[in-house]
């Protein structure tokens, strides 16, 4: 850091902390040779993009909003939030390699599903349903009878009260 004082760029930190919600570190710094001291703020750079809308609109990426629509997805399905977590981590990882500044929400939208679809394929559906409002319901049934394929097997899918079991077909592979 350059001294605001005399432009001396050593300096010594003397006390560091972390702001409200630890969105900034506050750092006092004293300078090496005039032995002033200033304040640095240090900041998260602003690196998920904005989603941009059907209409145009623009909104910063809401983690807590998507998070809330891959549970509503999930409910009474045996996924732990724990899973649903990771899945929003994983995204939100996707996004930062993305490094763009925007993403529509149907881009997103594909991502997500592409998480769903190995976490939980009732959430698969539930969550494409909505978010990609099928253009017509054959597409939807296509949708539908794809995933009836593939999980063809007589231990269809029961919600059941009982905690994720290690076995459980929906689990993420990784
Ligand atoms: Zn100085």
């Amino acid at each position: 850091m350059k001294c605001p004082f005399c432009g001396h760029t050593e300096d010594r930190v003397v006390d560091s902390r972390v702001g409200r919600d630890g969105e900034f570190i506050r750092r006092r710094r004293e300078c090496l040779k005039c032995h002033r001291r200033y304040t640095t703020y240090e900041y998260i750079e602003d690196v998920l993009p904005h989603v941009v809308k059907r209409d145009g609109r623009r909104e910063p990426f809401d983690r807590q909003k998507l998070r809330g629509s891959i549970l509503k997805a999930c409910e009474k399905r045996s996924v732990g939030v724990q899973a649903v977590d990771d899945v929003v981590a994983d995204i939100e990882a996707k996004l930062h390699e993305r490094a763009e500044k925007e993403i529509t929400s149907l881009e997103l939208g594909e991502v997500v599903m592409e998480h769903l679809q190995k976490l939980d394929q009732v959430a698969y559906v539930r969550f494409a349903s909505v978010y990609r409002q099928f253009k017509d319901i054959n597409q939807f049934m296509d949708e539908v009878k794809g995933l009836i394929k593939e999980g063809d097997k007589p231990k269809a899918a029961k919600p059941s009260p009982k905690p994720v079991s290690k076995k459980e077909p929906g689990q993420p592979v990784r």
